[in-house]
């Protein structure tokens, strides 16, 4: 761990005045980067730190972890203040027409497995590389809280780049560097760098790793080197049907995060109807044979669940002003039960 941070001071040092994108999900891996790229700051001997922290709403995002996410971010951004230092974060949301219900209900597309995984270009790394796009990709380092010890598809990927901590990324005619602090940690040292690593005070060590339970992953933000593979479950969306089993949420709600029951349910039903023939045209977008995308009558039946599922929502909002938010924050920052 120590030396991961002494590599980022390093790194920071070699780029004094680039400006750091540090893409974000909440999960462990993330976090021990962000922690590690700021202690390495406090020991860079830089008198400033042009950091953004990026952070993906797809707007299926699992509530209680987007709620932990959020609050998070704005505390650290308060405490930062409080000390007279900057803390940016970005929010980035995918377009319209690429967003999951978009995409399933309006245009038919099943749901998403790890051999058509569609959702994860337009809902996280489209909208993250757009936004690099924009901040000049040569003064731009984009940090990743990628590891080699994360899957062996991820082992052998990362294995043929010989750039180790630095590595360059190319999306069509773009080309900006990518710095990956943790390259070499295992998930012990991860949790080390996140429990031992001082500050920022907003980063409640004990609420993530009860938060994480069974997530082992986090979806990318970056197509690079490659696009990892799914983990058995993650810091992602409520309606990932990638994964078989989402233990993550089932492990929250056994928690007590019963707000989250219906979200599970829906996703459940979702991977079901996906495999039922019934649901979907007999013929491919392509013209070949096999299933193709779900029928009017199944888009419908989504539409129907949905409507359902957000009346539920604002039914308990009604009752209990901001329910779930204010509950789940409480909890997660320790101000409630
Ligand atoms: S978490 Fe699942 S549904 Fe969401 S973008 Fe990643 S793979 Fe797709």
């Amino acid at each position: 761990m120590l030396t991961a941070v002494e590599t980022s001071v390093a790194a920071l040092q070699a780029r004094p005045h680039a400006h750091w994108l540090l893409a974000f999900s909440g999960g462990k891996d993330s976090t021990s980067a962000l922690k590690i790229i700021l202690a390495a700051y406090r020991r860079s001997g830089l008198t400033s730190l042009n950091l953004t922290v990026v952070y993906c709403d797809t707007g299926v995002e699992n509530p209680i972890l987007d709620a932990y996410v959020k609050s998070m971010l704005a505390a650290i951004g308060a405490e930062f203040e409080s000390e007279g230092e900057r803390f940016a974060t970005k929010i980035l949301r995918a377009p319209v027409q690429d967003r999951f219900f978009v995409r399933s209900i309006g245009r038919g597309y099943p749901p998403p497995t790890n051999s058509l995984r569609w959702c994860t270009p337009g809902l996280r790394i489209r909208p993250v590389s757009r936004f690099i796009e924009e901040q000049d990709p040569k003064n731009t380092v984009v940090v990743l809280g990628l590891r080699r010890a994360e899957s062996q598809q991820r082992d052998r990927s990362l294995a043929k780049t010989p750039e180790g901590h630095w590595q360059k990324q190319r999306e069509g005619n773009r080309d900006y560097d990518l710095f990956l602090p943790i390259l070499d940690l295992q998930v012990p040292e991860v949790w080390d760098s996140i429990f031992w690593l001082s500050g920022p005070r907003a980063i409640r060590p004990k609420v993530l790793q009860d938060l994480y339970r069974d997530a082992s992953g986090e979806c990318p933000v970056i197509k690079a080197p490659t696009a990892p593979p799914c983990a058995s479950g993650r810091f992602g969306c409520w309606t990932c049907t990638v994964v078989r089993h989402d233990k993550s949420a089932s492990k929250l709600i056994e928690a007590g995060y019963d707000q989250l029951r219906p979200y599970f349910e829906f996703r459940n039903w979702l991977s079901e109807i996906r495999n039922d023939p019934s649901m979907r045209w007999p013929q491919r977008r392509s013209g070949s044979a096999g299933m193709g995308p779900f029928t009017l009558d199944a888009r419908k039946a989504i539409l129907h669940r949905i409507d359902r599922l957000s009346r539920l929502r604002s039914l308990k909002s009604l009752t209990h002003p901001n329910a779930v938010r204010s509950r789940a924050c409480g909890a997660l920052m320790g101000t409630r039960d």
